[in-house]
């Protein structure tokens, strides 16, 4: 998803920076965007920028080989794709600063231990120095994101459910 977003007239709500939301597809997991607006680009991009939310490109093998019938798929999935990202915007949109409180909240903490994070590299990876030690830098990055946007789901439920609590106590 690069490019002018013309067409997108819900972008509009949002300002440059990085959010935070949890999945409309998936509650039990957060995901992360980033919003960029330059002379020459305006999008919302997954964050960081390998990841990848909601439906999955179709593998090769899943698509029909038959003219027509690929066009139609073609069509389908980029109708659901858009589906899925308008209700990301949606979310966003609904509430920007808190989506970016919670992206900043949630990225300051290592997922595994709980611990501050003081780095860069950590807080894309969501997790310490002391935590990744021991694990494959390929695992790392290929299975990081959606590691850390279920914990941090489960984090935010947590948080909900102490705040409840307070509530009506
Ligand atoms: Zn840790």
């Amino acid at each position: 998803m690069g490019g002018k977003a013309l067409d997108w007239p819900e972008l509009e709500g949002i300002p440059e920076g990085y959010y935070a939301v949890l999945d409309p597809a998936d509650p039990t997991t957060v995901t992360y965007w980033r919003r960029v607006i330059t002379a020459r680009t305006d999008y919302l991009r997954p964050w960081p920028a390998k990841a990848w939310y909601g439906p999955p490109v179709p593998r090769r093998s899943d698509v029909p080989t038959e003219r027509s019938a690929r066009e139609l798929f073609v069509a389908t999935w980029s109708k659901t794709r858009r589906a899925y990202l308008d209700q990301v915007v949606a979310a966003i949109a609904a509430g920007p600063e808190a989506a970016a409180r919670c992206f900043a909240d949630l990225r300051s903490c290592c997922w595994s231990c709980g611990r501050p994070l003081h780095d860069e590299t950590s807080r894309t990876l969501g997790i310490g120095p002391d935590c990744r030690r021991d694990m494959d830098p390929t695992l790392l990055a290929r299975y990081c994101t959606p590691e850390v946007g279920r914990a941090h789901a489960a984090h935010l439920a947590e948080l909900q459910a102490a705040t409840a609590g307070q509530d009506t106590d």
